[in-house]
């Protein structure tokens, strides 16, 4: 061969070896308890790391499970990865994705979510979805989302009055309860978590549930009716009665 052959061999070669050894793609590993499959990289969490994150999730789901009057008996599928970022998300094929500093201060927020749409179904509204996960998620055995809430406001009202005064006045809850304008800000959240456990206190979770279950499917325009219709005031009335209670006059 001369060297323009050799050289056409040596890249045929060479382009077989590409297609013969593709990239390895890493494994996961993976530690089972009853309800929960942990899937991780072994060169990122220890299997020791593993264990206690399974043990507190199992510890969770037994406690909201209780608090929300369900029974949620499946296996979810928990995908552990690294990143900076605290981040977490579930989805509706009983799946969670939680980063390293998620799992690792996990507040059970993502079990509240995988229990409420498995037992009672995805709720078409943000405000809901959120406030139960966020009344329900416990970081101690004494956290409460009023009380979380109140601290919350204070401080914001203490440091920048006009953004609490913007929510209630132009995003009240029974405008992001209502038509489905949730903001995801972190007020929206405490401020929807506060107002969960309220109406939980006041009315009892079986209420709860069956307005959560009303939203379900629902056209924005029923939500209102139903509000009333289970609690037997309307949202703004109890709105003013939420706002009250937090902070009495
Ligand atoms: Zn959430």
């Amino acid at each position: 061969m001369n060297t323009r052959q050799w050289n056409l061999a040596a890249l045929l070669l060479w382009l077989l070896s590409c297609v013969s050894t593709p990239p390895q793609k890493r494994a996961y590993a993976y530690h089972e308890t009853k309800h929960f499959t942990i899937y991780y990289y072994e060169d990122e969490f220890s299997l020791q790391e593993v264990r206690r994150i399974g043990e507190k999730k199992e510890r969770f789901l037994a406690f909201i499970n209780n608090e929300l009057a369900l029974d949620y008996d499946g296996v979810v599928s928990a995908y552990l990865y690294l990143t900076g970022d605290e981040y977490a998300y579930a989805n509706t094929e009983e799946e969670t994705y939680e980063s390293r500093s998620y799992v690792m201060t996990d507040p059970g927020h993502e079990i509240v979510h995988i229990v409420t749409f498995e037992e009672l179904g995805y709720s078409q509204s943000a405000f809901l979805k959120e406030g139960i996960a966020v009344s329900y998620e416990l970081d101690f055995e004494n956290y409460n989302a009023i009380e979380n809430y109140v601290r919350y406001r204070r401080h914001i009202d203490s440091t920048d009055a006009a953004h609490g005064e913007w929510y209630d006045t132009q995003q009240t809850i029974s405008r992001q309860l209502g038509e489905d304008d949730f903001d995801y800000s972190y007020f929206s959240y405490q401020r929807a978590g506060a107002f969960v456990k309220y109406l939980t206190i006041t009315y009892g979770i079986d209420k709860v549930n069956t307005f959560y279950s009303s939203s379900i499917d629902n056209p924005r325009s029923l939500r209102r009716v139903d509000f009333k219709k289970i609690f037997g005031a309307s949202i703004e009335e109890v709105e003013k009665q939420f706002i009250t209670t937090c902070f009495p006059p």
